[in-house]
């Protein structure tokens, strides 16, 4: 290669991105050798950014300039080689008394990250992901979800700390906001901090360093929804009506559209929607809802049933609340469908009643019925929402 190809070609940035695939890129270390204008340079763990989906490699700035750099030394000094092992260092940045495991590194090369000012501030730091249980159980801290890579952490004094979620399912946070917390909630996250995976393409990457975007997939809108109707019954009634322990944190995090239509990924995704928008609805909090709307809660119901009982007296209409209510219903039938040792005749049976309900033909696949779903549940919790918002 010729030393000119080095310089970044007219207005090219290197972003996250690949060029060829649009993939997230993540930072690695490779041993650069290669013949550049008649100079033989071998150049050991030298950064550079790694399409996550291929093997396509790409050179950071940084490491552009730093090869450039050496080769105008070689020539300076009229060697024609020039061998080279970078010497790796942490740079500890200004933030947090608390001191976090992170690679300084990241800041550098991985784009969009190092600016002029506020040095080390976006630094990524990486936590396993079971950091975010405290914050969806914990009364006073509350996780919210805008999409299934993209949350934040809103603390008890109504601060609030954007987090993502990798594609190794880690959580990263900037070192910068990290240290707006208090330092005791600083040595709690200390507890989960993990090295860095040079990984950080997310919907938190795409949304807070390129301020895009993209449509959030249709169970991170689902998920979204639920949150913002968790925290309107928080605001009305004082309670969480619904939370995820950690393990259906992780799941929650994990919600994906089927890749196959088999049996196994068809029970996997009725059981992991069921989980996180049934099953983590609190039976004693929904009692206490409907306590405080003045109604009697009859003891044999459950969660659903509950959830019904109280939208059915904010909007004072059975049939609306029963509408409203029909998404959870399915997927919880689904779920039944897919779960128990049924009968093949009594199985084919709940899954045309949930296919009739979802307006799906029959012989449905795995695709349609969550996308459907997932659609529908979405509409039904921001409409729930506004219940809780206007109803008497
Ligand atoms: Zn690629």
């Amino acid at each position: 290669m010729q030393v000119s190809d080095l310089f970044p070609k007219d207005g090219h940035v290197q972003r996250l991105y690949c060029d060829n695939c649009n993939g997230y890129l993540d930072l690695a270390y490779t041993d650069f050798i290669k013949f550049v204008s008649e100079i033989y340079m071998e150049v050991i763990g030298l950064p550079i950014l790694k399409c996550t989906s291929r093997t396509e490699e790409f050179l950071p700035d940084r490491s552009r300039f730093a090869i450039i750099e050496l080769h105008r030394r070689a020539m300076e000094n009229g060697s024609n080689t020039i061998s080279t092992t970078r010497k790796k260092t942490i740079e500890i940045f200004d933030y947090c008394n608390v001191s976090f495991d992170y690679d300084s590194d990241d800041y550098y090369y991985l784009p969009g990250l190092e600016r002029s000012f506020d040095k080390g501030f976006l630094t990524p730091v990486f936590f396993n992901s079971r950091v975010l249980y405290k914050y969806d159980s914990v009364p006073g801290y509350r996780l919210q979800f805008a999409s299934t890579t993209y949350g934040s952490i809103v603390t008890e004094d109504d601060s609030m700390i954007s987090l993502g979620i990798n594609r190794n399912g880690h959580v990263v946070m900037w070192l910068g906001d990290i240290e707006k917390l208090p330092e005791n909630e600083q040595h709690y996250l200390k507890s989960e901090n993990i090295q860095s995976d040079h990984s950080i393409g997310s919907e938190f990457y795409d949304g807070q360093i390129e301020c895009k975007f993209t449509d959030p997939t249709v169970e991170g809108q689902a998920l979204a929804a639920r949150t913002a109707l968790i925290e309107s019954a928080n605001d009305r009634f004082g309670a969480l009506i619904s939370h995820l322990d950690s393990e259906v944190v992780e799941i929650a995090l994990g919600l994906k559209a089927p890749l196959v239509d088999t049996e196994k990924e068809r029970k996997a995704i009725a059981d992991n929607l069921n989980r996180v928008f049934v099953e983590a609805l609190s039976d004693s909090i929904l009692k206490e809802v409907i306590q405080k709307l003045g109604v009697s809660v009859p003891n044999s119901t459950r969660n659903l049933k509950r959830l019904q009982l109280i939208l059915t007296t904010l909007l004072n209409d059975d049939s609306a609340a029963a509408a409203l209510m029909n998404p959870l219903f399915v997927l919880y039938d689904l779920r039944v469908a897919y779960s128990h040792l049924l009968s093949d005749e009594k199985k084919n049976e709940i899954i045309k009643s949930v296919t009739d309900r979802l307006e799906l033909p029959e012989n449905a696949d795995i695709f349609s019925i969550h996308n459907e779903i997932c659609t529908r549940l979405k509409s039904s919790l921001i409409d729930m929402k506004s219940a809780v918002e206007r109803g008497s």
